[in-house]
């Protein structure tokens, strides 16, 4: 089985003070990129969100920064946002984390790793256990769903909640 990456959400904030940790990212072009934070604004859009069918936060958005893809997914153009945090203040469910919603763009091309890579920068530089190697596929009943075929992401989603009340 080939190597993924799984990113559980809940190990990138501190449990005492509640902030973000992204990391370090290798990314050679652009020093201070921090990859992780690509993937995890993408991770939440993709699990955490619940894809409101009015949405506040794209109509709150100044910029026009926000849009609902074809598959209901909110996007954000990143050439566009300004870093307003109007769409954090609005969303009522605090989807959208001003940590990882911000004016810069980050980037993550996943460093091409292969089944050998041993380990990664952002890896070794995040809290223990929020990013890890593993060889497994998603499974709903672990909370572990496909961000893409190299990644994997284990986030409770909002249904999670309602099914367990
Ligand atoms: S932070 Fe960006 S996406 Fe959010 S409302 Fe402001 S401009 Fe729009
Ligand atoms: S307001 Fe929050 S929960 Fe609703 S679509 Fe926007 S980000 Fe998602």
């Amino acid at each position: 089985m080939k190597k993924k990456l799984l990113i559980d959400l809940a190990k990138f904030r501190d449990p005492v003070n509640g902030k973000y940790s992204f990391g370090k990212c290798a990314y050679d072009f652009h020093p201070n990129n921090l990859g992780v934070k690509a993937l995890v604004e993408k991770a939440m859009m993709l699990f955490t969100c619940r894809k409101c069918e009015d949405a506040p936060c794209i109509a709150i958005c100044p910029e026009d920064a926000l849009e609902k893809n074809d598959d209901g997914f909110i996007e954000r153009a990143t050439n566009l946002c300004v870093g307003c945090q109007s769409c954090v203040a609005i969303c009522p469910f605090g989807t959208i984390m001003n940590e990882v919603f911000t004016y810069k763009t980050s980037i993550c091309d996943l460093c091409d790793f292969d089944d050998n890579t041993e380990t990664l920068k952002c890896i070794e530089t995040l809290p223990e256990g929020a990013i890890q190697f593993v060889e497994m596929e998603a499974n709903e009943t672990e909370h572990i769903y496909a961000l893409n075929d190299k990644v994997l992401v284990k986030e409770l989603k909002w249904e999670d909640f309602k099914r367990n009340e």
